[in-house]
């Protein structure tokens, strides 16, 4: 469950060929495989908390979530489950908007210490979480902007973008975010939980890092300690494929059920 381009870290994931020696095209599949994921369980993650945090107060943020936030919540969750591999220049997120995020990814690599160092720390998920909240503070517009990328980045990982026909699927992914995004904002969707959701998003990335043998430095800059290395399941073998992708993709359509007021939604026949 992690970008790929780290073939020395999950034999046998290929039946014993290793990423790079099938090629730039398998890798890019693989990557998408992985990102897919992460954004998935960024859903579900937030979809599983909302009734956890319905009415309560965390870090002075209220949670009275109607079905814009959760639908908004679960997407800005998925967009922010692919943040920390910003770090690794072939991960799904950094290829999603070219230059920009290719440019970005540059730059974290060199903070944050190379791949999989910094970007997979507490303190990264912290620092999101601050920088988005003060986004969201300072600017209803900037919010806008960034929950507009934000969902551009979870359909990219849950797959749209990665057909064949890139071009003809990146018009529908940027028309699909800015539908959505539009939508949204016209149902008066409320931010102020923006920074724990994009912080959350990022423990979830974590999460499945770690429960597929990827250690996970945690602690960095403190310790360099890998929290979870080689326990767990391969990247992108059969339990990643044929269990926790489905079971993701099963709690997504439980969860939609039981969270959305569907009565009072749908138009009465
Ligand atoms: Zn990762």
């Amino acid at each position: 469950m992690h970008a790929s381009g780290e073939p020395e870290e999950h034999p046998g994931v290929f039946g014993g060929k290793t990423a790079s020696s099938r090629g730039m095209a398998e890798t890019a599949t693989v990557s998408a495989m992985m990102g897919h994921s992460h954004a998935l369980s960024g859903v579900v993650g937030w979809m599983a908390v909302v009734p956890l945090v319905q009415g309560q107060e965390f870090f002075g943020v209220r949670f009275d979530l109607g079905p814009g936030e959760v639908v908004a919540g679960s997407l800005v969750c998925a967009g922010a489950a692919l943040i920390p591999d910003l770090d690794h220049k072939n991960a799904t997120i950094t290829k999603t908007y070219g230059l920009a995020t290719k440019a970005l990814s540059a730059l974290f690599n060199w903070l944050f210490g190379g791949h999989r160092n910094g970007t997979h720390s507490l303190l990264f998920a912290a620092l999101m979480g601050a920088i988005t909240q003060a986004l969201a503070l300072w600017s209803e517009l900037a919010v806008q902007i960034f929950v507009f990328l934000l969902i551009g980045i979870a359909f990219n990982g849950l797959g749209l973008g990665m057909e064949k026909n890139r071009v003809a699927s990146e018009i529908i992914n940027a028309l699909l975010t800015a539908g959505i995004t539009l939508a949204l904002f016209a149902n008066g969707v409320d931010y102020s939980w923006m920074g724990l959701a994009v912080a959350f998003g990022c423990l979830l990335h974590f999460a499945g890092d770690i429960a597929t043998r990827m250690g996970v430095p945690l602690l960095w800059p403190l310790s360099g300690y890998r929290v979870g290395q080689n326990i767990g399941f391969d990247t992108n073998g059969p339990a990643e494929r044929n269990v926790v992708t489905p079971l993701l993709t099963v709690g997504v359509v439980l969860y939609s059920v039981y969270l959305f007021p569907w009565r009072e939604m749908l138009p009465q026949v």
